[in-house]
């Protein structure tokens, strides 16, 4: 049985290792010339971990990361709203990694034979039967995979009456800073502003900063050193040590939710089907257990004994409605963050801060817990 699968980022190669191990014949094609990623850090919850694990690429990426849960949340000025209890955390839930998105790419393309990936092909479009057209001719294929990211042609094709990806209001920016040594992993808080950073295996440290701005706005080095001069230790040092040719900047988008991920013989996978906001630091995470359980609802039509529309919609089931809930409980969360205004943040503080830490831990179970 063949399987094509459109888009060569973390969902689509996780896809393709997970179809290739349940022995189907794999095809990735992915438009970009290369396989190159700049990126920056990446976390991987506990949940993301068993997808790895599930994958049998669990052991290669703890060697590239730092087990890191994180350490809490803070105020501008420095103060504690909620700082967690990390052994709780790590008995209840497992290990919190970090480590740099080149280099779970290399990871995860070495897991695929080579010439399974195809670069520099472009998908136009799809059809449910599984013919795609791209630059290159048309091809079909026993089930397509539409990962080609929160822009997804394959969306497009088959769902063209689906709202378009949403602009949620805000900027993020990425970058490594040079090594030093930091706590852990903290976010800290403004007003329509934060600041995160995690230390990485070979010490330096992946930041990242989240602004309200117009969408398109275009905001560089200098402008963002400014913003930050004023918070608290080690937050404008590690601005200073950042390379502004290195900073990454996107604007921010959530995709609305869909009735479905699959069409006939065509599944939707990671942000083509669930784009969420990184609030939460889930979306790499959800493409993962995605790609896991692809597999696994494909295998009754492997072995003949399910049509794949059949197999496809067991997907679905078992994907929509987590996959969304953890986009939404994100999107609170950016809200909930994001808005600017005094006497709002004055109230979240507080409340944060007399939130017990046990609390907190609890609440992630829902989005943690998931096994393979
Ligand atoms: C600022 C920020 C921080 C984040 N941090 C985290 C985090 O810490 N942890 C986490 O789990 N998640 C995080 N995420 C989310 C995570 O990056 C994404 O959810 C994840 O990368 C989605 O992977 P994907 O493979 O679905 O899509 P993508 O990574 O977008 O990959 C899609 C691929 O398809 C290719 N493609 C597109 N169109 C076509 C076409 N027509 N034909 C062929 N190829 C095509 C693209 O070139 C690309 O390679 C973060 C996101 C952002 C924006």
């Amino acid at each position: 049985m063949h399987a094509l699968i459109i888009g060569g980022g973390i969902g689509g190669l996780a896809a393709a290792i997970a179809l290739h191990r349940h022995g189907w014949q794999v095809r990735v094609l992915e438009q970009a010339p290369a396989f190159t990623e700049v990126g920056a850090g990446l976390s991987i919850q506990p949940n993301a971990l068993r997808a790895l694990e599930a994958l049998g690429l669990g052991d290669q990426v703890r060697a590239h990361a730092l087990a890191d849960a994180p350490v809490g949340i803070r105020r501008a000025d420095g103060t504690w709203l909620i700082r967690n209890d990390i052994d709780r955390l790590t008995r209840r839930h497992g290990p919190w990694l970090t480590l740099h998105r080149a280099d779970l790419l290399a990871i995860l393309h070495q897991a695929l034979p080579p010439e399974s990936l195809e670069t520099g092909v472009q998908v136009h479009q799809v059809r449910p039967d599984g013919t795609v057209t791209h630059t290159d001719g048309t091809c079909t294929a026993d089930v397509v995979v539409g990962a080609d990211g929160v822009h997804s042609a394959t969306r497009r094709s088959l769902w063209p009456d689906a709202p378009p990806p949403r602009y949620v209001g805000y900027t993020t920016w990425r970058m490594i800073a040079a090594a030093r040594p930091v706590e852990g992993s903290v976010e800290t808080w403004g007003q329509g502003q934060r600041f995160g950073y995690a230390p990485m295996a070979d010490g330096r440290v992946y930041c990242y900063a989240m602004a309200n701005a117009t969408q398109g706005t275009t905001i560089g080095m200098a402008d963002l050193r400014r913003r930050f001069a004023g918070w608290h230790h080690p937050i404008p040092a590690l601005l200073d040590t950042g390379s502004p040719d290195a900073v990454l900047q996107h604007d921010t988008y959530e995709l609305p939710d869909l009735d479905t991920y699959v069409a006939g013989r065509v599944a939707l996978l990671g942000d083509a089907a669930h784009a969420m906001t990184p609030n939460l630091g889930q979306g790499a995470g959800q493409a993962l257990e995605d790609a896991v359980v692809l597999a696994r609802s494909l295998e009754a039509a492997r072995l003949g004994d399910t049509p794949v529309a059949e197999a496809l919609r067991a997907y679905d089931r078992a994907r929509r409605p987590r996959t969304q809930m953890i986009a939404r409980r994100s999107r609170r969360l950016g809200e909930m963050v994001h808005r600017a205004s005094t006497p709002f943040a004055v109230a979240r503080d507080t409340a944060m801060r007399i939130t017990p830490s046990s609390v907190v831990a609890r609440s992630m179970t829902p989005v943690l817990s998931w096994t393979a």
